[in-house]
C-alpha cells in the first residue's frame, strides 16, 4: 500500500465507524438507508471511486477502491452492496463501452452521486443462465421498445440509471441504458429479503417502454459477453463485502471471548473457541487475497499487460467471491457460536451479519456458478486457473 492508500482506508474506516457502523441495526429493522447516508457517500466521493478524474470521479484503480469497499461493508454491507453495483458493474460498463456522448451523459452524473446505478438482468425465469432472458428489446423507429419483467434489482427504486439486459435477436443480448419514471417503468413488489434488508430489491416491469436510440451501450447482440465481462468485476467487489462482513464478525467474537468469562476465565481461554477465530481468520484473510490477486489481474488485462488470459481473470474474481463469501458466513456463523445464547438474540450483532453475509454466496452468480466457472477453466487446461 502507498501512503496516500493508507490514508484512504484509515478515512474510510473513520467513515464505516462514524456514519455506517453505529446505525447498521436500526437500518436493518427500518428496512432502509437514509438519504443521508448517499449524500454523505457522495461528498466523499465514493459513489465516484472508479470513475476517472476526467468525468467527474476519483479514478482510483480496483485497489483502491477495494480498500474503501472493505471498510464500508465492515460498517453495513447493505451500503456497500449499493456502493459495489453502482460502482463495478454499472459505472464501469459505461466506461468501457459507452459512447463518447454517452460517458458524457452518464459518467458524472453517477461518480457525482446525483443517479445511483442498478443492473437489471436477472429475470423470474432466468436466474444463473443468463441466455435465457426473455425480456425483449423490439426496434421501433429510430430507437427501442422493452417489455418484459426483471427480478431482485438493487438499488431499485433509487436508482436513476438503470442497466437493462433485453433480447435483441434470437441468440443475442443488448444492453440499455434506462431512466426509470417514463411511462411503460413500473417498478413492482419489494422484496422482504433475509439480509441486507437495508437494501432496496425490487421487480421492475417494462410494458412497452419507449427508448431513443443512444439508450443502447455496446454493440447490439453483445450484452451477454458484456455481463459476464462486468460480473469480473462485480464478483471481485462482493468478494470484498464478504470480507468486510466477515472481518466484522471475527472482531466481535474476539472482545466478547476476552471479555466474556466462564469457569473462572475468559472463554477466549479455550482451545475450541481459540480455533474457531483461528478458521475464520484465515478464510477471511484468504479471501481478501484472492480478490486482490483477482484485481491486479483485471487491472493488467485492462492495461495491457495482461498477466493470465481474460478466462483465467474471470476464474479468479469467481474464486475470489467463492472464497471470501463462504469464509464469511462460516466466520459469522462461528461468531455466534463464541457469543453462545447472546449470539442467537437479535439484540447483538451477530444474527445480522450470518444474515448479510449468506447473500454474497448467491447474488451476482452463485458458488456453484463460481465452482463451475472455475471447474471449466482447469479443464480447459489452460493453467489460467491453476498457476
Ligand atoms: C439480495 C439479492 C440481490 C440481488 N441483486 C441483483 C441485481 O441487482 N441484479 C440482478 O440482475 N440480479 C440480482 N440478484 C439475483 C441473483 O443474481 C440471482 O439470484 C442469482 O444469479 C441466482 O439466480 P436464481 O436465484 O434464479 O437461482 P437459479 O439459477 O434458479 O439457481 C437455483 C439453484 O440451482 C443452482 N444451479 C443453477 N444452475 C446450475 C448449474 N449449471 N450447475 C450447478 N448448480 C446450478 C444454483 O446455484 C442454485 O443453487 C440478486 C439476488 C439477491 C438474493
Amino acid at each position: 500500500m502507498t501512503d496516500g492508500q493508507r490514508e484512504l482506508q484509515e478515512l474510510a474506516r473513520e467513515f464505516a465507524r462514524t456514519e455506517l457502523r453505529p446505525h447498521a441495526a436500526a437500518w436493518d429493522e427500518g428496512r432502509a438507508l437514509p438519504d443521508d447516508v448517499f449524500a454523505k457517500l457522495a461528498e466523499s466521493g465514493f459513489l465516484g471511486m472508479l470513475v476517472p478524474e476526467e468525468h467527474g470521479g476519483l479514478g482510483f484503480d480496483l485497489h483502491t477502491y477495494l480498500l474503501v469497499l472493505e471498510e464500508l461493508a465492515w460498517g453495513d454491507a447493505s451500503v456497500a452492496l449499493s456502493v459495489a453495483i453502482h460502482s463495478g458493474p454499472v459505472s464501469g460498463m459505461i466506461l468501457r463501452h459507452g459512447t463518447d456522448d454517452q460517458k458524457h451523459a452518464w459518467l458524472p452524473a453517477l461518480a457525482s452521486g446525483d443517479l445511483l446505478g442498478a443492473f437489471a438482468l436477472s429475470e423470474p425465469d432466468a436466474g444463473s443462465d443468463a441466455s435465457s432472458v426473455t425480456t425483449t428489446a423490439t426496434r421501433d423507429g429510430d430507437g427501442w421498445r422493452l417489455d418484459g419483467e426483471k427480478r431482485w434489482v438493487t438499488n431499485g427504486r433509487r436508482a436513476g440509471l438503470v442497466l437493462v439486459f433485453a433480447r435483441t435477436s434470437a441468440d443475442g443480448l443488448g444492453v440499455f441504458l434506462v431512466r426509470p419514471g417514463a411511462d411503460g417503468y413500473v417498478v413492482g413488489r419489494r422484496e422482504n429479503t433475509m439480509g441486507l434488508r437495508a437494501s432496496e430489491t425490487v421487480s421492475v416491469r417494462f410494458d412497452g417502454l419507449r427508448l431513443p436510440a443512444d439508450a443502447l451501450l455496446g454493440d447490439v447482440d453483445r450484452g451477454l459477453v458484456m455481463a459476464l465481462e462486468a460480473l469480473d468485476v462485480g464478483r471481485i467487489g462482493i468478494a470484498i463485502q464478504a470480507v468486510g462482513v466477515g472481518r466484522a464478525a471475527i472482531e466481535h467474537a474476539a472482545a466478547y471471548a476476552l471479555e466474556r468469562e466462564q469457569f473462572g476465565t475468559p472463554i477466549g481461554r479455550f482451545g475450541a473457541l481459540q480455533a474457531k477465530l483461528a478458521d475464520s481468520a484465515l478464510g477471511v484473510a484468504a479471501g481478501r487475497a484472492l480478490a486482490y490477486e483477482a484485481a491486479l489481474a483485471w487491472e493488467a488485462t485492462r492495461n495491457g499487460t495482461p498477466r493470465i488470459g481474460p478466462e483465467g481473470v474471470t476464474a479468479r474474481a469467481a474464486m475470489a467471491k467463492l472464497a471470501a463469501s463462504e469464509a464469511a458466513t462460516f466466520a459469522a456463523d462461528e461468531a455466534i457460536q463464541i457469543y453462545g445464547g447472546y449470539g442467537y438474540m437479535r439484540h447483538y450483532p451477530l444474527e445480522r451479519l450470518m444474515r448479510d453475509a449468506k447473500g454474497a454466496e448467491i447474488y451476482e452468480g452463485t458458488n456453484e456458478i463460481m465452482r463451475r466457472v472455475i471447474a471449466g477453466e482447469i479443464l480447459r487446461g489452460s493453467g489460467n486457473a491453476t498457476s
